[in-house]
């Protein structure tokens, strides 16, 4: 079955919620249209001497709440309709766990393994230049997403700097530390995941330590998420995938250790004493936390009734189908969405921002701790609406985040 088309996606989510919270056609109309979409073509120089033009997007939701705010990423797959869904998500994820920020993401089709480091940097540093009109430290945020690092966005602040002529730490997040970046944001993804999985573990009254895990992807969310579920929650992580396939050790893998081999051997696979795995077989492990933490739309219709973990984490965004949705909701497994699950990674590019613009920056204790407040709240509050609703985690959320989006838009009014 082909992919659905992740914009078409990401309106249906709204049109549901919207039709649940009894919302006039008007504002589903403002809701479910991105505010600003930018389209460059650009031409960077390759390492051989030609000129390769790339397409690159930034769109913004919306930002009735507070400036934009979401990741870039450099992925072949990447297009107009894929970026306009997940700038919707960022606007309900940062609703969802209450940051003052609306949704943009950005996003270049590139196929980033297959260039150098100087051809990144030349692409990256032009994608800014183009885009540099709609984006700004009040205006719009960028951060990393798929295949984009703290290099990159050392680059991009760098490039920014340089066009006003003063170094503007808060005009992206994700950076190194030494260039005005965050304790902690390099793992902030997974950490918020990690909490967030307690919770549940906790609500679905499940021991820790008899529990088992299966991680899908091992880049930045993937390969901390199964560290730290691990190290911090004592749980068994038996299965890890990347892009090249899996591994299932009903013993226990030990994710350093599988890191190390990653890096030696470029991929998990292989690893000794595992089994090797597809990542569709990884999907249908017996374990008590599912966590897809690589591609979109990988839970679906036909592979959703196979699905055995008791809860499913969201680290990808959009990795679950709106049909696979109900039929994990069905077979009583819980699902924590991604604007929930995963939203650590923007809960501390707020505080990194907050810090760059304050120029006073606080120690990897006070962001753990931070970190901790806002995902159990959030957890705490979507969970609670899910019971008081009899509804799903995701729609609990959506409504929250709709909601939160919507009074917003309406006391501000509609201009002019
Ligand atoms: N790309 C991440 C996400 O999808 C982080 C965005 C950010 O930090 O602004 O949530």
């Amino acid at each position: 079955m082909g992919k659905t088309n992740p914009y078409q996606v990401a309106i249906e989510q709204v049109q549901k919620v919207g039709e649940i919270l009894g919302l006039e056609q008007d504002i589903i109309d403002v809701l479910t249209k991105p505010k600003r979409e930018l389209t460059v073509n650009f031409p960077v120089k390759m390492d051989d001497g030609h000129v390769k033009v790339f397409t690159g997007y930034r769109v913004q939701h919306n930002f009735a709440r507070g400036p934009c705010k979401g990741g870039i990423r450099y992925h072949p797959d990447v297009s107009l309709d894929e970026v306009r869904a997940l700038s919707m998500w960022m606007t309900w994820k940062c609703a969802t766990v209450g940051l003052p920020y609306g949704g943009a993401k950005g996003g270049v089709a590139c196929n980033p393994k297959e260039m150098s480091k100087g051809e990144l940097e030349r692409m990256t540093r032009r994608y800014i230049t183009e885009i540099m009109p709609i984006i700004g430290p009040h205006v719009d945020i960028p951060a990393p997403d798929m295949y984009t690092d703290a290099q990159v966005m050392a680059w991009i602040m760098d490039t920014y700097s340089m066009h006003v002529g003063y170094s503007v730490p808060g005009i992206v997040t994700g950076k190194p530390i030494s260039v005005g970046g965050s304790e902690g944001r390099e793992e902030a993804t997974s950490r918020g995941i990690t909490y967030c999985v307690r919770e549940a573990l906790t609500v679905r009254n499940i021991d820790r330590k008899s529990s088992t895990a299966a991680v899908q992807g091992f880049g930045n969310v993937g390969w901390n998420t199964a560290r730290l579920l691990k190290d911090e929650l004592g749980m068994k992580v038996i299965a890890v995938s990347d892009s090249s396939g899996g591994i299932h050790a009903p013993a226990g893998l030990d994710p350093i250790n599988v890191y190390e081999h990653k890096r030696r051997t470029g991929s998990v696979v292989n690893f000794p004493g595992a089994q090797n795995i597809t990542n569709e077989e990884l999907l249908e492990i017996d374990c008590t936390v599912l966590v897809p933490a690589a591609m979109e739309e990988v839970i679906t219709a036909d592979n959703a009734d196979r699905i055995r973990a008791r809860i499913v984490a969201e680290g990808a965004n959009g990795p679950t189908s709106v049909q696979a949705d109900k039929i994990l909701y069905d077979k009583g497994i819980m699902l924590l969405p991604d604007i929930l699950c995963n939203a650590g990674g923007v809960t501390v590019s707020y505080f990194e921002w907050v810090q760059d613009l304050q120029f006073l920056f606080w120690s990897l204790a006070e962001i753990k701790n931070r970190l901790d407040r806002v995902m159990t709240y959030a957890f705490a509050r979507v969970y609670a609406t899910a019971r008081a609703k009899r509804t799903d985690m995701r729609t609990a959320a959506y409504l929250l985040a709709v909601d939160d989006v919507v009074k917003a838009i309406r006391l501000r009014g509609i201009y002019p």
